[in-house]
């Protein structure tokens, strides 16, 4: 079996049930997205890191956050602040019509963009820039996800959410729940799905 079939089998233990979600792991290899010291550990289900005190997201949560997206009818647009790698945003790219990028890391935004362009994925549009405040310009997303925690969900992202569309944010300090917030007319509905452990979403000036 393949590292990629070995890896779907174990998602769908873990509640990943979602054929289209299976289907792109499996056509995302993990390693392509690392340095090549790492290509051997790409096969652990973990956090690795990517440099600049960053890492690429463990593979369960990045499909967790796109089965969540998808059971909430998300298809069209989707806006992820902290591309990091590019993992997430290329199996997302692979998803969903069209998908907008924050990174504050120049350097990583520059590989991560090599990568997509390379594996031909041309249907997502990166910034460089603080993703603290969505990314207002390219309009109202069905689904915005965020790949850093925060202590308290941004009211400034949920405006940019279209009625219906979903935002999925680990919020918390010491203790991290991967919320998923949907817009609904009037309100909002918040729903905890799962403990998870991220670096801080980082305010401010870039490096
Ligand atoms: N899904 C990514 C995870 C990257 S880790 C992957 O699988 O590779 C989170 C990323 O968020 C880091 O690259 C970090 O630099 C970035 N980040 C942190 N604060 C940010 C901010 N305010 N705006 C944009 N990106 C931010």
């Amino acid at each position: 079996m393949t590292y990629n079939a070995r890896l779907v089998e174990l998602l769908k233990r873990k509640q990943i049930v979602d054929h289209r979600v299976l289907h792109v792991v499996e056509q995302t290899p993990r390693y392509r997205f690392l340095d090549s010291a790492l290509v051997e550990k790409s096969f652990d289900q973990t956090a690795l890191p990517i440099g600049f005190g960053q890492t690429i997201s463990q593979p369960y949560i990045s499909a967790l956050m796109m089965q969540t997206l998808l059971q909430h009818q998300v298809q069209d647009s989707v806006l992820e602040i902290g591309t990091g790698s590019g993992y997430q945003t290329a199996m997302m790219a692979k998803l969903f019509t069209r998908v907008a990028t924050i990174e504050r890391i120049k350097a990583l935004q520059i590989s991560a963009r090599r990568r997509l362009k390379q594996q031909d994925i041309h249907n997502v549009q990166f910034k460089y820039g603080d993703g603290w405040q969505g990314w207002e310009a390219k309009g109202a997303y069905d689904g915005i996800v965020v790949t850093a925690s925060v202590p308290e969900v941004p009211e400034i992202l949920l405006k940019q959410l279209k009625l219906g569309g979903c935002l999925l944010i680990p919020v918390g300090e010491t203790h991290q729940e991967l919320a998923c917030v949907v817009r609904h007319k009037h309100r909002y509905e918040t729903k905890m799905l799962e403990t998870v452990r991220f670096a801080p979403l980082v305010r401010g000036d870039l490096d």
